[in-house]
């Protein structure tokens, strides 16, 4: 008998946001999964809903959003049947964790990245060297341990971007899911951080969600891409497959 090692399976999911002029489906029946060390690409025009979807997988949709359907399996459970304390206590940053679209000017302009880091770790009643902790977090990423007494706002975008990546994997997630973690940066800085993913991808053994509108960004990473478009995904096949010989009109264009 073979064992199939799901990561991550999403059924049939639904999220719609109830707006005042109705209803937005912004993800509209969506199914998908992810096997043993596999990860995969989210690529689709800007509000096809990628990020919604992101969103749901680690139960953040925002009002007026709602999920309306669906499933979410990691690690055997429905994540969606959870209570909020299970889930925050157990799962998220544990077993999920999420670089949010824009994160990395999202972090607090008034603390030290070491402050910032460490009020994650005392949250989640990580014991140990919090110094240490933190120098190998910053190592894990390419950043000099001297970054950790450093304020946001003296670091470049990448530089940023790399903290906001230590955040999420502090607590070493199963899986990560990245939401465009390159837009707004130059495309060296992008090349450099695609690549911190795929050896953090590998050398942690982590499932690796991948947002983008730019699929030329992905194929390194994702084995596989999931095309999506108008809250669907339209078309869903391996990375090398769908790039040499793509079915749907959208993805060909
Ligand atoms: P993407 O990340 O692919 O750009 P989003 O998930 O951000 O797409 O958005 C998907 C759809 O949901 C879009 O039509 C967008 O306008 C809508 N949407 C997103 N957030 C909200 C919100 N807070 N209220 C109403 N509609 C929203
Ligand atoms: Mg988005």
């Amino acid at each position: 008998m073979r064992i199939i090692d799901t990561r991550l399976k999403v059924e049939n999911l639904r999220v719609y946001y109830f707006t005042s002029r109705g209803k937005v489906k912004a993800v509209d029946d969506i199914s998908f999964e992810i096997i043993g060390n596999e990860s995969i690409g989210i690529v689709g025009e800007s509000a096809s809903g990628k990020s919604t979807l992101g969103a749901a997988i680690i139960r953040s949709v925002n009002p007026p959003g709602r999920i309306v359907q669906g499933k979410i399996i990691v690690n055997g459970k429905n994540v969606l049947e959870l209570t909020d304390s299970y889930f925050n206590r157990e799962m998220r940053w544990k077993k999920i964790a999420v670089v949010f679209q824009g994160a990395m000017n999202s972090l607090d302009p008034v603390y030290r990245i070491s402050d910032q880091l460490q009020e994650i770790m005392q949250e989640h009643k990580i014991k140990g060297d919090f110094e240490q902790l933190i120098y190998q977090a910053l190592k894990d990423v390419g950043l000099d341990k001297s970054v950790a007494n450093r304020y946001p706002h003296e670091l470049s975008g990448g530089m940023k971007q790399r903290v906001v990546i230590a955040m999420a994997l502090l607590l070493e997630p199963l899986i990560l899911i990245a939401d465009e973690p390159t837009t707004a940066l130059d495309v060296l800085v992008q090349a450099q951080i695609m690549n911190l993913l795929k050896k953090l991808k590998a050398e942690k053994n982590m499932n690796i969600v991948m947002i983008t509108h730019d699929i030329s960004l992905i194929s390194e990473i994702a084995d596989k891409i999931g095309i999506m478009y108008a809250g669907q995904i339209v078309e869903l096949s391996s990375s090398s497959e769908l790039l040499i010989n793509p079915k749907h009109p959208y993805t060909q264009a």
